[in-house]
């Protein structure tokens, strides 16, 4: 069965589970934030120059060419700096309001959900809203767009890096293990958006299916999770979620 009643009948059936559960991590991706005009890095856009974001966000990329690395950063803040928190955002706000226990785990690191109003958010990826000096070792909020220098400099006049993760680098041991917590305990994880690719996000579904927790993805398209998927909602995130958040509060 396909079709608009067989999508309302699933958000009905996703509604009823996190309405009964107490304890819910939901995993975001890019693809949350498509809806607010932030491209993805697999979708339409993702491109910059014709450079693959797997080729600069890389801590090879910045070594060979920080100029190059900084000024793709500029542009994404720039894209970033004029995008509004969209109605999946603010559904997964009102859905922490809902559940007793929520943990939102996102993979992005455009501080939408923040600017939206979540609370409990842990940050796997870091922010783009922070520069890093390697050489001090110390983290600065930096919101300036477009940035004046490219690339920006520490007081100390060393060269700084965006905070964020990078491919090929570890996620900060906090975040990570508070994010397996997370997952560990709860009885249904969402996971909006992401395509599923990257690690060690991308296996902390695992973690709640390997306990009997349910797993309901919001996604247009099946990623590599849809098979471990007790759930899928075909839809984008600015229209799935509010409907399963207006579902989970009707009783
Ligand atoms: P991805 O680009 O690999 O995948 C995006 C996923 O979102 C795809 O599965 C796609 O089908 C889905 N999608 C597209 N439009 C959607 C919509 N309207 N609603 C719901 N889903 C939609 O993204 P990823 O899995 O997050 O992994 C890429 C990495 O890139 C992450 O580490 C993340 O840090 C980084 N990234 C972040 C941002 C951001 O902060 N906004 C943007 C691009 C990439």
């Amino acid at each position: 069965m396909t079709g608009p009643d067989h999508i309302a009948e699933r958000i009905e059936t996703a509604a009823d589970a996190l309405r009964a559960a107490t304890r819910v991590a939901v995993l975001t991706g890019a693809g949350v934030s498509a809806d607010s005009g932030v491209p993805t890095f697999r979708g339409p856009g993702g491109l910059w120059h014709n450079f693959r974001p797997e080729d600069l966000a890389t801590p090879e990329a910045f070594e060979r060419d920080p100029q190059l690395v900084w000024e793709w950063y500029d542009w994404r803040r720039q894209k970033i700096a004029s995008a509004e928190p969209n109605a999946g955002h603010i559904a997964l706000v009102e859905l922490e309001e809902i559940v007793p226990d929520l943990t939102l785990i996102t993979q992005n690191v455009d501080g939408l959900h923040e600017a939206a109003g979540s609370k409990h958010v842990i940050e796997l990826h870091g922010c783009i809203w922070r520069v890093r000096c390697p050489a001090e070792g110390t983290v600065a909020e930096n919101r300036q767009v477009p940035l004046s220098e490219i690339p920006p400099h520490c007081r100390c006049g060393s060269l700084v890096r965006p905070d964020i993760v990078w491919f090929g680098e570890s996620v900060p041991g906090d975040a990570i293990a508070a994010a397996c917590c997370a997952a560990e305990a709860a009885e249904v994880m969402l996971v909006v958006g992401t395509s599923a690719l990257v690690y060690p996000a991308a296996a902390l579904p695992l973690l709640t299916s390997q306990r009997d927790g349910a797993i309901i993805e919001v996604n247009p398209e099946p990623t590599m999770l849809s098979e471990l998927t007790h759930l899928g909602l075909r839809g984008k995130g600015a229209e799935v979620l509010p409907q399963l958040v207006a579902a989970v509060r009707r009783e």
